[in-house]
């Protein structure tokens, strides 16, 4: 895998594709940092190697039109307080402006480009912007986990103008050596947890992964799909009916491929979906109706626990319960204090896509798990078993 390591930068311009794709609140101000920073050990190491860097991002939806609400230019003063670096800005990310700007960059410096989407041309991922695009770099760099899985010209087509001289950059390289870990050199026993709401959500996951696992561990919305297909009562506990045929199937792939399913038996069931509604722990499938199953139960719990400690590898992808409920929150707490002790003990663990990663956020176990990975589509594409057209690009 060619990464930034394999380059040396002196007196070189790198063209850095960045995810700088962060919330604004009402006057512009940014409220979440996290990916300006998981940008900047890249950046410091082509300024350390003694060249310079341009900088490209997309910033909100703006669909092809310049809109000075969705300008780069807000985000300027923080990117510098965190890169350390006074960001210089160029108003366009192609033509003669940008071309100027990048000519007159000097070894150290930082250039930041404007919102690569004021130009539909981006998002089309057409070839004479990306072609544009590529004249404002020596060597390209992708780092943007978020939008690797989107042919886009800055994301992908760039990269054909950059023969040779194209890498990862460390956040990209570490999120596919993060999901590599899991899906192809993963120590056994490998389990996966899914939860999630539904089954129709996760289904091409659980196909693509089965081959590459020892234990699936099932929980949230989607347990009721399988109780009620294997003839359960699960009263009025969010069902895809159309889907039971579907979660038969997969339980008899998992058995002819000898991955354990581990359902829950317990839940707790309340009688509406509501923080303050009534509950009871109750069988999985032996739920009352007007009584819904909101959470996993106390020996369900016990059991996904075991299962958890003795695992070496483990990949985390869906609340097992409610978790935005106080009340239905202890499943999907229980859940990552069990990565935590075994992460400890020396397993592999990585929590990505969609829901687990607000979950593992709000309960303080980000630091706790090996790796949580940044960019919610793109992860599940790659655990789906896509190849993504960003990292295609690149080994191309
Ligand atoms: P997903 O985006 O597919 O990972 O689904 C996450 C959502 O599933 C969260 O908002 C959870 O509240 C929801 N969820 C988890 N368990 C259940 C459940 N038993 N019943 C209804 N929704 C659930």
């Amino acid at each position: 895998m060619q990464t930034i390591d394999n380059f040396n930068f002196e007196n070189k311009k790198a063209l850095i594709r960045v995810d700088f794709n962060v919330p604004l609140d009402a006057e512009f101000n940014v409220t979440d940092t996290t990916r300006i920073e998981a940008a900047k050990p890249s950046i410091i190491k082509v300024l350390e190697d003694g060249g310079s860097c341009v900088l490209m991002s997309h910033l909100g939806r703006p669909k092809g039109q310049k809109n000075e609400s969705m300008s780069l230019q807000h985000i300027l003063t923080v990117a510098s307080d965190i890169i350390g670096v006074q960001l210089k800005f160029v108003e366009d990310c192609v033509g003669e402006k940008a071309e100027k700007a990048v000519a007159e960059l000097a070894p150290g410096e930082v250039l930041l480009l404007e919102n690569l989407r004021f130009y539909a041309e981006e998002e089309k991922g057409d070839e004479h912007f990306a072609e544009q695009l590529s004249k404002l770099g020596d060597i390209y760099i992708n780092d943007a986990f978020g939008t690797a899985h989107r042919a886009h010209a800055s994301t992908t087509i760039v990269a054909n103008y950059f023969s040779g001289n194209k890498c990862f950059g460390y956040l990209l390289a570490k999120e596919i050596d993060s999901i590599d870990k899991v899906m192809k050199s993963g120590e056994k026993p490998v389990t996966a947890i899914l939860g999630g709401a539904k089954v129709s959500s996760k289904i091409t996951i659980i196909e693509n992964i089965l081959d590459k696992i020892n234990h699936l561990i099932i929980g949230g919305g989607m347990t009721y799909t399988f109780i009620k297909a294997q003839g359960g009562q699960i009263g009025s506990s969010i069902c895809e009916d159309d889907k039971q045929q579907l979660a038969l199937d997969i339980l008899n792939k998992a058995k002819e491929k000898g991955v354990e399913v581990h359902l829950p038996v317990d839940v707790i069931a309340a009688d509406k979906f509501d923080n303050d509604a009534n509950k009871q722990t109750v069988a999985v499938d032996e739920i009352q109706d007007g009584w819904q199953g909101l959470d996993v139960g106390p020996e369900s719990m016990d059991r996904f626990k075991q299962v958890i400690k003795l695992s070496k590898t483990i990949l985390w992808n869906g609340p097992v319960g409610v978790f935005e409920m106080e009340s239905f929150n202890k499943g999907t707490i229980a859940i990552g204090n069990a990565i935590d002790e075994a992460t400890k003990e020396g397993a592999f663990s990585l929590v990505g896509g969609g829901d687990s990663v607000a979950a593992v956020k709000q309960f303080g176990f980000e630091d706790k798990v090996s790796y949580v990975s940044t960019g919610g589509g793109a992860m599940l594409e790659s655990l789906e078993g896509k190849t993504l057209p960003g990292i295609a690009a690149i080994l191309k």
